[in-house]
Protein backbone atom coordinates (compact mmCIF):
# COMPACT_ATOMS: atom_id res chain seq x y z
CA UNK A 1 0.00 0.00 0.00
CA UNK A 2 1.58 2.80 -1.03
CA UNK A 3 -0.51 5.98 0.07
CA UNK A 4 -1.86 5.99 3.52
CA UNK A 5 -5.06 4.26 4.53
CA UNK A 6 -8.11 6.32 4.42
CA UNK A 7 -9.27 7.88 7.59
CA UNK A 8 -11.55 5.84 8.09
CA UNK A 9 -9.86 2.72 7.64
CA UNK A 10 -9.43 -0.30 9.54
CA UNK A 11 -7.12 -3.62 9.33
CA UNK A 12 -9.48 -6.77 10.17
CA UNK A 13 -7.50 -9.36 11.25
CA UNK A 14 -9.27 -12.49 9.28
CA UNK A 15 -9.29 -16.02 10.50
CA UNK A 16 -11.26 -17.71 7.82
CA UNK A 17 -14.47 -16.80 5.33
CA UNK A 18 -17.50 -17.70 7.46
CA UNK A 19 -16.27 -15.79 9.90
CA UNK A 20 -15.49 -12.61 8.17
CA UNK A 21 -18.78 -11.98 6.56
CA UNK A 22 -20.68 -10.51 9.82
CA UNK A 23 -17.61 -8.35 10.70
CA UNK A 24 -17.06 -6.94 7.98
CA UNK A 25 -20.69 -5.92 7.32
CA UNK A 26 -20.90 -4.73 10.89
CA UNK A 27 -17.73 -2.64 10.31
CA UNK A 28 -18.97 -1.13 7.10
CA UNK A 29 -22.61 -0.15 8.41
CA UNK A 30 -20.08 1.54 10.98
CA UNK A 31 -18.48 3.45 8.46
CA UNK A 32 -15.30 1.85 8.15
CA UNK A 33 -13.30 0.58 5.55
CA UNK A 34 -11.89 -2.53 6.21
CA UNK A 35 -8.78 -4.35 4.96
CA UNK A 36 -8.62 -8.14 5.40
CA UNK A 37 -5.35 -9.33 6.88
CA UNK A 38 -5.18 -13.03 7.07
CA UNK A 39 -2.59 -14.65 9.15
CA UNK A 40 -2.90 -17.65 10.91
CA UNK A 41 -0.31 -20.47 11.58
CA UNK A 42 -2.37 -22.40 13.86
CA UNK A 43 -4.35 -23.67 10.69
CA UNK A 44 -3.19 -27.12 10.57
CA UNK A 45 -2.19 -28.84 8.35
CA UNK A 46 -1.32 -26.72 5.22
CA UNK A 47 -4.54 -28.28 3.06
CA UNK A 48 -6.54 -26.86 5.84
CA UNK A 49 -4.98 -23.79 5.89
CA UNK A 50 -5.49 -23.79 2.00
CA UNK A 51 -9.03 -23.99 2.44
CA UNK A 52 -9.77 -21.50 5.01
CA UNK A 53 -7.82 -18.93 3.16
CA UNK A 54 -9.22 -19.65 -0.37
CA UNK A 55 -12.84 -19.38 1.43
CA UNK A 56 -11.48 -15.92 2.87
CA UNK A 57 -10.51 -14.74 -0.54
CA UNK A 58 -14.19 -15.71 -1.75
CA UNK A 59 -15.92 -13.56 0.78
CA UNK A 60 -13.80 -10.54 -0.08
CA UNK A 61 -14.31 -10.89 -3.50
CA UNK A 62 -17.88 -11.16 -2.72
CA UNK A 63 -17.59 -8.21 -0.72
CA UNK A 64 -15.43 -6.21 -2.56
CA UNK A 65 -12.86 -6.25 0.17
CA UNK A 66 -9.32 -5.91 -0.33
CA UNK A 67 -6.93 -8.49 1.08
CA UNK A 68 -3.76 -8.74 2.59
CA UNK A 69 -2.54 -12.42 2.78
CA UNK A 70 0.69 -12.98 5.31
CA UNK A 71 2.18 -15.85 3.13
CA UNK A 72 2.42 -13.80 0.08
CA UNK A 73 4.92 -11.57 0.79
CA UNK A 74 6.63 -14.14 3.48
CA UNK A 75 6.00 -17.50 2.64
CA UNK A 76 7.40 -18.83 6.30
CA UNK A 77 4.19 -16.82 7.67
CA UNK A 78 2.32 -20.28 6.37
CA UNK A 79 4.79 -22.64 7.93
CA UNK A 80 3.80 -23.72 11.87
CA UNK A 81 6.70 -24.32 13.41
CA UNK A 82 7.05 -20.96 15.78
CA UNK A 83 3.47 -21.47 16.61
CA UNK A 84 3.85 -24.96 17.90
CA UNK A 85 7.04 -23.99 19.53
CA UNK A 86 5.16 -21.40 21.32
CA UNK A 87 2.31 -23.22 22.04
CA UNK A 88 4.63 -26.66 22.68
CA UNK A 89 6.79 -24.46 25.64
CA UNK A 90 3.30 -24.97 27.78
CA UNK A 91 3.86 -27.77 28.31
CA UNK A 92 0.85 -30.20 29.33
CA UNK A 93 -1.20 -26.85 29.58
CA UNK A 94 -1.08 -26.84 26.11
CA UNK A 95 -4.35 -29.40 26.11
CA UNK A 96 -5.95 -26.88 27.89
CA UNK A 97 -7.71 -24.58 25.47
CA UNK A 98 -7.93 -22.17 28.56
CA UNK A 99 -4.19 -22.13 28.37
CA UNK A 100 -3.09 -22.22 24.78
CA UNK A 101 -6.11 -20.08 23.03
CA UNK A 102 -5.09 -16.84 24.91
CA UNK A 103 -1.33 -17.71 23.48
CA UNK A 104 -3.03 -18.49 20.05
CA UNK A 105 -4.85 -14.95 20.32
CA UNK A 106 -1.68 -13.44 20.94
CA UNK A 107 0.54 -14.23 18.18
CA UNK A 108 -1.65 -13.55 15.53
CA UNK A 109 -2.78 -10.10 16.64
CA UNK A 110 0.89 -9.05 18.00
CA UNK A 111 1.59 -9.33 13.91
CA UNK A 112 -1.66 -7.75 13.10
CA UNK A 113 -0.61 -4.53 15.08
CA UNK A 114 2.54 -4.18 13.70
CA UNK A 115 1.07 -4.61 10.14
CA UNK A 116 -0.92 -2.01 11.31
CA UNK A 117 1.22 0.41 12.58
CA UNK A 118 4.21 -0.31 9.50
CA UNK A 119 1.35 0.54 7.03
CA UNK A 120 -0.55 3.35 9.10
CA UNK A 121 -3.34 2.25 9.91
CA UNK A 122 -4.48 4.05 13.16
CA UNK A 123 -7.06 1.27 14.22
CA UNK A 124 -7.52 -2.66 14.07
CA UNK A 125 -9.72 -5.58 14.76
CA UNK A 126 -10.21 -9.62 14.29
CA UNK A 127 -12.96 -11.51 13.09
CA UNK A 128 -12.29 -13.82 16.20
CA UNK A 129 -14.63 -11.53 17.97
CA UNK A 130 -17.60 -12.95 15.91
CA UNK A 131 -16.90 -16.51 17.34
CA UNK A 132 -19.25 -17.63 19.97
CA UNK A 133 -16.88 -20.52 20.38
CA UNK A 134 -13.63 -18.59 20.93
CA UNK A 135 -12.79 -16.68 24.23
CA UNK A 136 -14.26 -13.36 24.09
CA UNK A 137 -12.10 -11.60 26.73
CA UNK A 138 -8.98 -12.92 26.23
CA UNK A 139 -9.60 -11.53 22.24
CA UNK A 140 -9.91 -8.36 23.65
CA UNK A 141 -7.30 -8.52 25.94
CA UNK A 142 -4.65 -9.69 23.08
CA UNK A 143 -5.84 -6.67 21.04
CA UNK A 144 -5.61 -4.01 23.74
CA UNK A 145 -1.76 -5.14 24.69
CA UNK A 146 -1.11 -4.83 21.17
CA UNK A 147 -2.38 -1.66 20.36
CA UNK A 148 -0.61 1.85 21.43
CA UNK A 149 0.02 5.69 20.58
CA UNK A 150 -2.03 5.89 17.29
CA UNK A 151 -3.37 2.22 17.11
CA UNK A 152 -6.84 1.36 18.70
CA UNK A 153 -8.29 -1.82 18.89
CA UNK A 154 -11.73 -1.83 18.00
CA UNK A 155 -13.09 -4.46 20.18
CA UNK A 156 -16.66 -4.41 18.79
CA UNK A 157 -18.91 -7.55 19.42
CA UNK A 158 -19.72 -9.46 16.47
CA UNK A 159 -21.40 -12.73 17.70
CA UNK A 160 -24.82 -11.10 17.10
CA UNK A 161 -24.40 -11.69 13.76
CA UNK A 162 -23.81 -15.57 14.42
CA UNK A 163 -26.61 -16.97 12.47
CA UNK A 164 -26.73 -14.76 9.89
CA UNK A 165 -22.95 -15.44 8.96
CA UNK A 166 -23.68 -18.60 8.87
CA UNK A 167 -27.11 -18.52 6.47
CA UNK A 168 -24.96 -16.76 4.08
CA UNK A 169 -21.66 -18.41 4.49
CA UNK A 170 -23.88 -21.96 3.21
CA UNK A 171 -25.78 -19.75 0.71
CA UNK A 172 -22.79 -18.73 -1.30
CA UNK A 173 -21.00 -22.04 -1.10
CA UNK A 174 -18.00 -20.63 1.37
CA UNK A 175 -15.89 -23.78 2.72
CA UNK A 176 -16.75 -23.98 6.55
CA UNK A 177 -14.60 -26.12 8.77
CA UNK A 178 -15.17 -28.50 11.26
CA UNK A 179 -12.32 -28.00 13.75
CA UNK A 180 -11.27 -24.41 15.35
CA UNK A 181 -7.48 -24.72 13.87
CA UNK A 182 -4.72 -26.01 15.70
CA UNK A 183 -3.80 -29.90 15.71
CA UNK A 184 -4.81 -29.92 19.34
CA UNK A 185 -8.25 -28.52 18.31
CA UNK A 186 -8.90 -31.24 15.14
CA UNK A 187 -7.48 -33.67 18.21
CA UNK A 188 -10.60 -32.42 20.16
CA UNK A 189 -13.31 -32.38 18.44
CA UNK A 190 -12.69 -35.87 16.84
CA UNK A 191 -11.11 -37.25 20.32
CA UNK A 192 -14.69 -39.25 21.64
CA UNK A 193 -13.98 -41.63 18.36
CA UNK A 194 -11.49 -43.43 20.47
CA UNK A 195 -13.76 -42.99 23.30
CA UNK A 196 -12.06 -39.97 25.01
S1 LIG B 1 -8.17 -24.14 19.59
FE1 LIG B 1 -8.19 -22.49 18.05
S2 LIG B 1 -7.76 -20.58 19.18
FE2 LIG B 1 -7.20 -22.32 20.47
S3 LIG B 1 -5.03 -22.66 20.10
FE3 LIG B 1 -6.11 -24.01 18.69
S4 LIG B 1 -6.37 -22.80 16.80
FE4 LIG B 1 -5.80 -21.37 18.43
Amino acid sequence: MSTPPAENAILLHACCGPCSIMPIQRLCDLGFAPTLYFYNPNIHPLSEYLRRREGLLAVAEKLAIPVILADQDDKAAAFPGPWLERIAALGEAMADMASRCPLCYDIRLERAARLAQTLGFTRYSSTLLYSKYQNHQAILDAGARHAGPGLEFVGEDFRSGWQEGIRLSKEWGVYRQQYCGCVLSEFDRYRSKIGM
